[in-house]
């Protein structure tokens, strides 16, 4: 087996200056805890209590801690040592979360990967983070993941092992690829059984507890460039972003959260850590699908959750159309992640919650939230306001100039939960982080007279799909490998269902034909997640530039917007 060296995490990271670091100390923002600690306390306080169910599988705390414990050891078993890295795809369920949870408690680095991700993502992030193993199902949704496991593990020297989770029936897989394993297969499920001896366990992992300012674990950035960016979180900043939410939601032992977002997003997996932290339950949704998952909110009597706009409409309307299921127990429906119009937000409570929240924020660190008690105004027509007093937010107009009270404009933000710069990424960081230190977010923000932040537009190059971001860069890039393709412009379009869509302009080049299923099939051998894929296709003769030279997208996105609106005019027949 290869040991190939890998660099520490700390070489690719951008610390907070030390007056900051005492700043956020001092305040209790950083509270010196690794993320489990408090999932640890909440173990020992309430061992019987039933932290996790996932289908026929329900763990109490005192289950959970001891398969988190008996994973780290084995993952340590394995030669894993803090700070080094495991890239993670896994579906939600529990693996996911004991896993990741081994991960924090050991000091190892979970880069959290979405599922739909493929070769051409998943071999970048492999690389880039110089990971030590692979997490992956051995099926899901049809793709075999073990096979792109193994065939990253080949080319990528620092792989040594695949953790696979059994999951769909793996019918010929295991032939298919047991002549790829390059790295070796461990049994995902018989890692995560619990420890042997679990008060033996819990203090050798306690006394070995990582440096709660090491990096903790690394999620993507929904950017804009070629590829995603990582985000090194330290169990510090992130523990910040957990402990507030859980207060803000007022969370205690008694919550019921569903967990039907991706768990590698950030903001659902602030809420898993935060629901863990306060000794209540998660549930796993299988999917988002309004007969599943209201059905669990109805049988598990769920009182939590989040969703994006997306999901949030398809309940709205299942609900309205037929108010079957009892959702009396949701006491907080947390939105975010896309842009919810004010007009669904006014129909959401009391069909959906009693108490709607929204939610605006960045796997970059900022989070916003509604209170629990804000007047229906802020929570249908804002998306809230910072959750730490020292997230501090400016806004700028297109010359970097502030904009004056009441006007909208690009927000920049620093604060506790953010951190200073990408991972390994100095060249992007010196445009991405301007001044000192502040996170240019490239979303066009207006700030209330209270304080909340209501989302008008953005002015970055990304195409939010349903709250999966997608950089129009990166679909550019792959559109230039199709053949004829001689002029590409990636844009928004919008859509009813998922808010945004891909659209794909193309100048053709010396009139070849263009289709769509060209394009798709690059994107197909590529590996490219299909979120990614466009949706549209226009063959343009020329451009729209704006008069500095560049592709004018504003003027793109009202261009598809009007043809979209003319093609469901023409469709619609006349009374
Ligand atoms: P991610 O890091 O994947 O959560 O993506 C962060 C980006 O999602 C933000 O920079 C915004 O562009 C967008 N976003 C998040 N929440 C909202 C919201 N409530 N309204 C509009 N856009 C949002």
């Amino acid at each position: 087996m290869t040991t190939s060296h890998i660099r520490p995490s700390a070489a690719g990271t951008v610390g907070w200056p030390p007056e900051m670091v005492r700043r956020y100390v001092a305040a209790g923002y950083w509270d010196g805890q690794t993320l489990t600690a408090p999932v640890v306390a909440a173990a020992a306080a309430t061992p019987e209590a039933v932290a996790l169910v996932d289908g026929a599988v329900r763990f109490s705390y005192h289950e959970l801690a001891a398969r988190v414990d008996g994973a780290a050891l084995r993952l340590r078993g394995l030669g894993l040592r803090p700070d080094d890295r495991v890239l993670v795809q896994l579906p939600n369920g529990w693996e996911f979360i004991v896993l990741t949870l081994a991960c924090l408690r050991l000091g190892v680095i979970p880069v959290l990967a979405l599922t739909p991700h493929r070769h051409h993502e998943m071999s970048y992030l492999a690389e880039h983070a110089e990971v030590r193993a692979i997490a992956v199902p051995a099926r899901f949704r049809g793709f075999d993941h073990r096979g792109m496991a193994h065939d990253i593990a080949r080319a990528v020297p620092t792989v040594q092992r695949v953790l696979v989770s059994a999951g769909e029936p793996d019918i010929g897989a295991v032939g298919a690829t047991a002549d790829r394993a390059a790295a070796v297969d461990v049994d995902l499920r018989a890692l995560c059984r619990p420890a042997d001896d679990v008060p033996a366990a819990r203090t050798l992992l306690d006394a070995a507890a990582p440096d709660s300012r090491a990096v903790a674990l690394m999620v993507l950035s929904g950017g804009t460039t070629g590829l995603p960016k990582l985000i090194a979180r330290t169990h510090d900043d992130y523990g910040c972003h957990a402990r507030r939410t859980a207060e803000i939601s007022q969370f205690g032992r008694d919550t019921v959260y569903l967990a039907v977002l991706p768990m590698a997003h950030s903001m659902s997996l602030g809420m898993l850590l935060a629901t863990l932290r306060s000794g209540g339950r998660v549930i796993v949704a299988s999917s988002p699908a309004p007969v599943t998952a209201l059905g669990l909110v109805e049988r598990e009597r769920v009182t939590a959750t989040a969703v994006v706009p997306a999901i949030a409409q398809s309940w709205l309307n299942h609900q309205e159309a037929d108010p079957r299921h009892d959702l009396r127990s949701v006491r907080l429906l947390l939105v975010g992640g896309a842009r919810l119009p004010d007009q669904v937000a006014e129909r959401m409570v009391p069909t959906l919650t009693r108490n709607l929240q929204q939610g605006y924020g960045m796997a970059e660190g900022l989070v916003c939230l509604t209170r629990i008690g804000d007047p229906d105004d802020v929570t249908t027509r804002s998306q809230g306001r910072p959750i730490c007093a020292d997230d501090e937010i400016i806004l700028v107009d297109e010359d970097g100039r502030r904009v004056p009270p009441g006007e909208p404009g690009v927000l920049l933000t620093r604060g506790p939960c953010t951190p200073r710069g990408y991972y390994r990424a100095a060249e992007h960081n010196a445009c991405a982080f301007v001044g000192d230190g502040w996170l240019w977010t490239g979303d066009i923000v207006r700030i209330r007279d209270d304080g909340n932040v209501v989302v008008e537009g953005r002015d970055k190059d990304m195409i939010n799909r349903g709250g999966e971001k997608v950089s129009a860069e990166e679909v550019e890039n792959l559109a230039y490998q199709v053949d004829g393709v001689g002029f590409a412009a990636a844009v928004a379009m919008p859509d009813p269902d998922l808010g945004e869509l891909v659209c794909l302009y193309v100048v053709p080049r010396d009139g070849a034909r263009v289709t769509l299923a060209d394009v798709r099939s690059v994107m197909e051998s590529a590996g490219v997640a299909r979120f990614k894929w466009p949706e549209r296709l226009e063959l343009v003769g020329a451009l729209p530039r704006t008069n500095i030279g560049k592709i004018d997208k504003k003027a793109l996105r009202s261009e598809v917007a009007a043809r979209l609106a003319a093609e469901v005019d023409r469709s619609t027949p006349a009374p």
